[in-house]
């Protein structure tokens, strides 16, 4: 034996008698296990795709804990507006994010991808849960910038366009390490999973099974992550995405077909919906004379319709709104480079089987084996609640998954 050896067995020694000694003494009973909620989305990815090719964190995740067939999201199937519903249980006419692109008429403000939570007209998780005393961490999510009327998660971290998704994982796991009484109970975070893919390259691309791949990687990462926690940190996980996405192969220029003089009729765009605001009678008589010169399949409909139909409504909505059908989608105007058509694209009828998302979940609260026949993007907040055991969010429109689900 050499003395480096010897040295490293007597440290070594001295170190488990140290252990043993901590071990035997009398002293505080270790603290209850604190459970925390992790609210993972995955953004864009359909209620079919972990399902195409073998992804075994995802089929590992269905088979310990809970799955549903496929996530409903709100009307209308955008990123920012069903992003609001998973955080706030409410629908988009609720909580007032109505679309990526909207005209805010009250304060004459546009909204397009903005980040502050101060767009939010109803509160969301994090808020529920700092107000209940319990600590909230928030990354990336749509609409979380900043306060929501005084409140403000206790761990944020704003969305970065070059961040990777792994980082975010680091970042949850991170948390969940820090000591009890620092450790937040509820921590809400979005990925990228598979939305630039199937928007870029179409949903049946090797694009989107490639970002699959990467999803189901950073998906073994969270769970192994978690499992490591040990039984002292119990930790339920939700992973939900925010809608699914259809194939595209038209665009649709709307701005050629509403006549257009100075700031309105104000036209707002976001995917295949558009909302259409106007300001005086003639122009309301205007816009409703050009949309009978729209191409074939794009259903235009005043306020009373898409409420109807849809459950569309508030004040942020346009005067008319217009969806094209699942193929189609309108010309944005919001970004450079978006005038290329893209190959998939959300935003339609959430009815529709492409429009579907996906919903998992596992930990002490979703035991083994139980597959839903569906769940809607309003029933995330009021079950994170009823786990958080937290009053439900007040404008919730979904149910507690936790009570007499199927
Ligand atoms: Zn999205």
């Amino acid at each position: 034996m050499n003395g480096t050896i010897q040295r490293s067995v007597r440290i070594l020694a001295s170190v488990l008698v140290i252990a043993l000694a901590v071990a035997a003494a009398p002293g505080p009973r270790p603290a209850p296990a604190v459970p925390a909620v992790v609210l993972l989305t995955m953004d864009g990815v359909r209620w079919d795709y972990p399902q195409r090719e073998a992804l075994p964190a995802f089929s590992s995740m269905a088979a310990a804990g809970w799955t549903a067939r496929r996530l409903t999201p709100p009307f209308p199937s955008l990123t920012f507006p069903s992003h609001s519903t998973l955080a706030t249980g409410a629908s988009p006419a609720r909580h007032g994010i109505v679309a990526n692109n909207f005209l805010d008429r009250a304060s004459g403000r546009r909204f397009s991808d903005e980040r502050e939570a101060s767009w939010l007209e109803v509160p969301p998780l994090w808020a529920l849960a700092e107000r209940a005393g319990l600590k909230a961490a928030v990354r990336s999510w749509p609409c979380s910038q900043g306060a929501w009327n005084g409140t403000a998660p206790s761990f944020f971290q704003g969305y970065d366009g070059d961040a990777r998704d792994g980082e975010t994982v680091s970042w949850i796991l991170g948390l969940l390490h820090r000591p009890a009484p620092d450790r937040p109970r509820l921590i809400m975070a979005w990925t990228r999973g598979a939305d630039h893919a199937g928007h870029g390259e179409g949903p049946d691309s090797e694009g989107v099974r490639k970002a699959m791949r990467e999803a189901d990687r950073l998906l073994a990462g969270l769970r192994a992550g978690i499992a490591a926690l040990g039984p002292s940190t119990p930790v339920d996980l939700l992973v939900v995405s925010d809608h699914g996405m259809a194939p595209v192969n038209r665009m649709v220029d709307v701005v050629k077909v509403i006549p257009k003089a100075g700031y309105y009729p104000f036209i707002a765009t976001s995917g295949p919906l558009c909302n259409v605001y106007v300001k005086t009678e003639a122009q309301r008589r205007a816009v409703a004379a050009s949309l009978g010169r729209l191409p074939q399949g794009i259903l235009s409909m005043t306020r009373a319709e898409v409420e109807k139909r849809f459950g569309y409504g508030g004040d942020r909505m346009g005067d008319f709104v217009l969806l094209c059908p699942p193929g189609a989608t309108f010309a944005s105007f919001s970004r450079k480079g978006d005038r290329d058509v893209p190959r998939g694209m959300h935003g339609y009828d959430p009815s529709l089987p492409d429009m579907g998302g996906i919903f998992y979940a596992e930990g002490p609260q979703f035991p083994s084996g139980k597959t839903l026949a569906e769940v809607r993007a309003a029933d995330i907040a009021p079950t994170v609640c009823a786990v958080l055991r937290i009053p439900p969010p007040p404008s919730a429109a979904g149910r507690n998954l936790l009570v007499g689900s199927p």
